[in-house]
């Protein structure tokens, strides 16, 4: 895997089309677009890392200063050198749904009684065959969205930004946090608790709080997943997958046999 590092998104990708990984993590090609709801999401995600940092600091924010962070995110995404993809959402509407979305969180976000122990914190943890119990070259790197500390126990958060409520199924077999899971314990704390706040773009947006259970065979499961997709790559199984996924790939325009 490029660079000996795998993140959860480049096991994504590759499971997802590993032509798409191919070219973007083997090859390097540039992006023809930035999603805009990548984009947008990145913007929220600023917003909220500076409320969880300005709890940390014993000053809130105001739901007039998230605004600003969002905002001023979202006007550094759109005026970067990769442009977004163009959709049917005008700007001004993607601007007011972020705002409707961060009134929401704000109106129901807890303050006061949260005690942030770290924001955005990145992490670097080694891997292992859980067949032969070989550590690897390659390290699991990600960082988390929040970490927050509940009657002693570390609970490790992730914020995401989603077109509605997720599914039982997508709840139950996520392992974006099987792997924070596995990482949290490496780096020494403990068994923590891992929970997901999922702001929905619905008309009317919500914030959604799911508390995740996960264990040991998820954690395997987790690492034959994260194995296999690293023989696949050593084995150089770049095959394309044609689908859904193809109308937002980043670089279709290097898809030997045409993009979407
Ligand atoms: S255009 Fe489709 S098949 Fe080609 S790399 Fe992208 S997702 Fe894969």
């Amino acid at each position: 895997m490029a660079g000996l590092h795998c993140s959860v998104s480049q096991v994504k990708c590759y499971l997802r089309c590993p032509r798409q990984y191919d070219l973007k993590y083997v090859r390097g090609v540039k992006p023809a677009f930035v999603p805009v709801a990548l984009a947008f999401g990145t913007a929220i995600h600023a917003a909220l890392a500076s409320h969880y940092h300005a709890i940390q600091a014993a000053s809130p924010r105001s739901f007039e200063e998230l605004v600003t962070v969002f905002r001023d995110a979202w006007s550094n995404a759109a005026s970067g050198p990769v442009p977004l993809q163009v959709e049917d959402d005008a700007d001004c509407d993607v601007v007011d749904r972020g705002v409707a979305m961060l009134r929401a969180f704000h109106a129901q976000a807890p303050a006061a009684h949260v005690e942030v122990e770290d924001v955005e914190r990145a992490f670097s943890v080694e891997l292992h065959d859980p067949v032969s119990g070989e550590v690897i070259e390659e390290r699991l790197v990600g960082a988390f969205d929040l970490v927050v500390r509940e009657a002693g126990r570390a609970v490790v958060i992730e914020h995401k930004t989603a077109a509605r409520k997720w599914t039982a199924d997508q709840l139950r077999y996520d392992f974006q946090v099987t792997a924070y899971r596995f990482a949290a314990r490496l780096l020494g704390l403990g068994d923590v608790g891992l929970r997901l706040q999922i702001l929905t773009k619905t008309k009317l947006p919500a914030v959604h709080v799911e508390d995740i259970e996960r264990d040991d065979h998820a954690e395997d499961d987790f690492l034959r997943t994260v194995m296999g997709v690293l023989r696949a790559i050593d084995a150089g199984a770049f095959y394309p997958v044609r689908g859904w996924q193809c109308k937002g790939c980043q670089v279709a325009h290097a898809c030997v046999g045409g993009g979407p």
